[in-house]
């Protein structure tokens, strides 16, 4: 049906022209239209009449697709050619030249409309031209010149249909060859771009897999980065429950896994921020010096203001001019790890690299991982002290008990032999304690003790001293490294501090003495059985003398 239309379309126009030169044609040379004979002037009006309707009907894909269905294209055809055989019949010159327009629009009709494939359909568009002569010319078309005309005519169109019938057979046939090739080429090009399609969709679903694949890769080696480094704190863990210890070595895996310039762990003894107290274990790529002015720095607070921070730290473009921690050697990135659980602020972790950028995003999960694990360590080695304490110390006085000091005692005995250095050894007890008791309370006389021992344990902790709970109020000092003479100025000064210290509760105020018996090991006493027996026997001399005494054994 396209094929008709765009061929319609094409010869409409054609028509109207040559419809236009015959009308001028005639007008101009032979008659002016107002002496057209009758026939001639309908002929003419009703081609243009039929080529108006046809340029109109040609516009509405509908209607044609009606016409071409009831199978009336043959018929409009046919009474377009009764038109023209009208114009030749009734045009008194170029009878001929018509006839073979005539032609043409048979030769149009031909190839236009497959149907015409049928002989009796060829020879129908013929009929036209045979009737409209025979009815016009009637008895004229006897003579002789007519008859010529008449059968050179039908010889004509018999002649073009055979001439036709050869050719468009020939083109038609290599017209459906070619439409079979374009049709599978298409086919072809169709497959072709879908499989395309396919391609493309399979290469854009490869390159998300890649970037999947690479972000898989990305988090992998971080996890990895990230268990290597707290399998190894871990391992520390198990091995050492000593906070120091294990910090040591959680600088080294640190800074080896990093690769960073400095790593430290700041630590604020019992979780404040007093800088005296700070405790440092740090590796640096530096040489000491300018460790030690890193050390210095941290100590002066300049660091400060990182203290209280509850998030990770990072500066991956160091202004050194801007902070004085970083004047004495080449910083580009920066982290600070705060080390902390609830209100409490165990430390810092520092770490430093030359190079800016170094410190990315995700490593942020990890140094947040690593600083839990930390302060899992700083407390469970705390616990552990405490358990360990617990077992060795009086838990009231905090003094050691009769089990560490069965521990250390002869230990202690043995290296002053070894080393010719007395160790001294003395026992106190609280003068009239059971008063104290009986007139403060028990309590009170707890917190008695308490005093005593903390007392005596910082006063000796300057030479190396160990205090022991030896049973009630009664305590063992053991001195390394001192004999009777240094042994007994230490205790009297001990004495008087004792006895100038007041003890308050409420509203009670008082002072309490302590009788202090001192031997020596092994200048004053030899036997190191003897030794504790010795020392309670100079007690029991400074009780008898009048009490709050410090009294030296006699030399065995
Ligand atoms: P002295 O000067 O002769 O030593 O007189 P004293 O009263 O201190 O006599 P003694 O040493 O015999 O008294 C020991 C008292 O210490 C008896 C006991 O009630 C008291 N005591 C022992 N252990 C504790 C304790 O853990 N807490 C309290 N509050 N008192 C204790
Ligand atoms: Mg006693
Ligand atoms: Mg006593």
């Amino acid at each position: 049906m396209q094929k008709i239309i765009s061929f319609e379309k094409r010869y409409t126009v054609g028509h109207m022209f040559f419809l236009l030169v015959i009308n001028i044609i005639y007008s101009v040379f032979f008659q002016p239209l107002t002496n057209y004979n009758d026939l001639f002037f309908i002929a003419i009006v009703s081609s243009w009449g039929i080529l108006i309707v046809k340029t109109f009907i040609l516009e509405k894909e509908d209607w044609i697709k009606w016409i071409v269905d009831k199978k009336l294209y043959n018929l409009l055809k046919l009474t377009e050619l009764i038109m023209v055989s009208l114009l030749i019949v009734s045009a008194r010159e170029f009878k001929l030249e018509l006839s073979l327009l005539y032609l043409v629009i048979i030769i149009e009709a031909y190839i236009a409309n497959e149907d015409l494939e049928e002989p009796v359909y060829k020879f129908f568009y013929l009929l036209p031209f045979i009737f409209t002569n025979i009815i016009y010319e009637g008895t004229n078309l006897l003579q002789t010149n007519k008859i010529l005309y008449f059968i050179f005519g039908i010889a004509v169109f018999l002649g073009v249909q055979y001439i036709l019938d050869l050719n468009i057979k020939e083109v038609k046939r290599k017209l459906n060859e070619n439409k079979i090739l374009i049709k599978e080429k298409n086919t072809k090009n169709e497959e072709l771009i879908s499989s395309q399609e396919t391609l493309q969709e399979l290469n854009e679903k490869l390159k998300g897999q890649k970037l999947e694949l690479e972000k898989a890769t990305e988090e992998y080696r971080k996890k990895a980065a990230e268990f290597y480094v707290l399998n190894e704190i871990g391992k520390f863990l198990g091995k050492s429950l000593e906070v120091e210890k294990l910090l040591g070595g959680v600088v080294d895996v640190l800074s080896g896994v990093m690769g960073v310039d400095m790593c430290c762990i700041v630590l604020y003894p019992e979780g404040n921020y007093d800088k005296k107290d700070v405790s440092f274990h740090i590796k640096t790529v530096y040489d000491k010096k300018t460790t030690d002015i890193i050390r210095q720095k941290i100590e002066s607070g300049v660091l400060s203001f990182l203290m209280d921070n509850r998030d990770i730290y990072i500066d991956n473009e160091v202004a050194q001019t801007k902070n004085l921690f970083f004047e004495n050697r080449e910083v580009g990135s920066f982290a600070a790890v705060p080390l902390y659980k609830g209100d409490t602020t165990y430390g810092l972790v520092l770490l430093e690299q030359k190079y800016k950028n170094y410190f990315y995003k995700t490593i942020v999960d990890l140094l947040k991982s690593v600083a839990n694990q930390i302060v899992l360590s700083i407390e469970n080695a705390k616990l552990y002290e405490s358990v360990e304490e617990l077992a060795i110390k009086d838990n009231l006085t905090k003094a050691y008990n009769r089990t560490y000091m069965q521990k250390v005692f002869f230990k202690m005995l043995k290296e002053a032999e070894e080393s010719k250095e007395p160790v001294a050894v003395s026992m106190f007890d609280i003068d009239h304690f059971k008063h104290v008791n009986d007139t403060y309370g028990h309590l009170f006389g707890d917190k008695v003790l308490k005093t005593v021992a903390k007392t005596v344990q910082a006063h000796v902790d300057k030479y190396n001293g160990i205090v022991i709970r030896y049973g009630g109020e009664e305590f063992l000092v053991l001195l390394p490294n001192k004999n009777s003479e240094q042994a007994y100025k230490i205790f009297e000064s001990l004495r008087e501090e004792i006895e100038n210290t007041e003890l308050v509760e409420g509203v009670v105020r008082t002072h309490i003495t302590v009788s202090f018996g001192v031997t020596t090991y092994p200048e004053l006493v030899t036997d190191k059985d003897m030794v504790v027996g010795s020392a309670d026997n100079a007690v029991y001399k400074a009780k008898e003398s009048g009490r709050n005494k410090v009294v030296l054994a006699k030399k065995e």
